[in-house]
């Protein structure tokens, strides 16, 4: 996007003049700005974790947390993962970002239980640069023992992207640290290439479905089969089913029908600040 923008401003400036389109030009600033900011970012402080409840459909109450990272810039405001994950990781910031992130989501969790007398479970988002450090399997070794987390409550999400990228690598990590009881779940299923028979030569725990197939599961046929199929395939490989982006109660129901085991969302609820999480499960209690 930044390239195109950057493309539309040179083919302007042919005439000598250089108009900037004010939105354009904003586009523009604020990346560079990102970029510039982010690296300080982890030294000031400015990220905090956020906390989205995973419902067990059976239980009907909470299994376990998604660790989902927001970045509040003093410089920017609030900036969405969608829009500095991307940047963090083409300028190789993401390694020791994601390390942050999987220290501090494992220690909140560890202590989370000890405070309430909980099981809950954290899945923390890994990107592809993440897992094809040489020490990641290490790294993660490290900060399970340094937090004290059951390795058990740990769940480690992944995209296709990254199993594509180095196959062999990913396969062999992923084999290791599912060896050390920790689960690994593939996020975003069906936005990819992968069938369901492939997966089933890699080591997963947890598939989560991605919102774009539930979004209209309860107006085209066509989507539901396709996630009923899922599911039971994604049962038969022994595979714990996740559901993202549940907004409506008839998707809830729909699911309910199909056996699904956890769902996340809106519905529930969005992703919390710690304080409000802590109330949360107050209330549940
Ligand atoms: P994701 O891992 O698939 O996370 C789910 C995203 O969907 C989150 O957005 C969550 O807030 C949002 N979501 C959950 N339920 C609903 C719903 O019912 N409706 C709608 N409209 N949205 C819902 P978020 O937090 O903005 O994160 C976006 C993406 O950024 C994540 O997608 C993940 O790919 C990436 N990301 C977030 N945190 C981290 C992190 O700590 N590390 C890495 N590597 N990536 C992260
Ligand atoms: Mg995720
Ligand atoms: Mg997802
Ligand atoms: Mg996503």
């Amino acid at each position: 996007c930044a390239d195109m923008a950057m493309f539309e401003v040179k083919e302007r400036g042919k005439n000598g003049y250089y108009f900037f389109n004010e939105q354009l030009n904003d586009k523009i600033l604020r990346r560079v700005n990102i970029e510039k900011y982010l690296k300080m970012a982890l030294k000031n402080n400015e990220f905090v974790l956020y906390y989205q409840p995973q419902i067990d459909l059976k239980s009907k109450k909470i299994d376990g947390f998604e660790a989902l990272v927001r970045w509040n810039s003093p410089e920017l405001g609030l900036v969405s993962p969608e829009d500095f994950i991307s940047i963090a990781e083409e300028i190789g910031f993401i390694v020791h970002l994601g390390e942050w992130i999987l220290r501090s989501a494992c220690s909140y969790i560890s202590g989370l239980n000890a405070k309430f007398n909980t099981n809950y479970t954290v899945a923390v988002n890994i990107s592809m640069m993440q897992l094809l450090q040489d020490n990641f399997t290490e790294v993660v070794c490290s900060i399970i023992k340094e937090t004290g987390l059951n390795p058990n409550l740990l769940e480690l999400e992944i995209t296709e992207s990254v199993l594509m990228q180095s196959p062999e690598i990913s396969i062999g990590k992923l084999q290791v640290l599912l060896n050390m009881g920790i689960k690994i779940a593939l996020d975003d299923f069906g936005t990819g290439y992968s069938s369901l028979s492939y997966l089933r030569t890699i080591p997963l725990t947890t598939l989560k479905i991605d919102k774009s197939f539930i979004d209209d599961i309860i107006d085209e046929e066509s989507k539901t089969s396709i996630v009923e199929s899922i599911i039971t395939l994604g049962h038969k490989f022994g595979l714990i089913m996740v559901a993202e982006g549940i907004e409506k109660e008839d998707q809830l129901k729909y699911l309910e029908k199909c056996s699904c085991n956890k769902i996340q969302g809106y519905l529930f609820s969005k992703p919390l600040c710690c304080s409000d999480l802590e109330k949360h499960i107050q209330q549940e209690q």
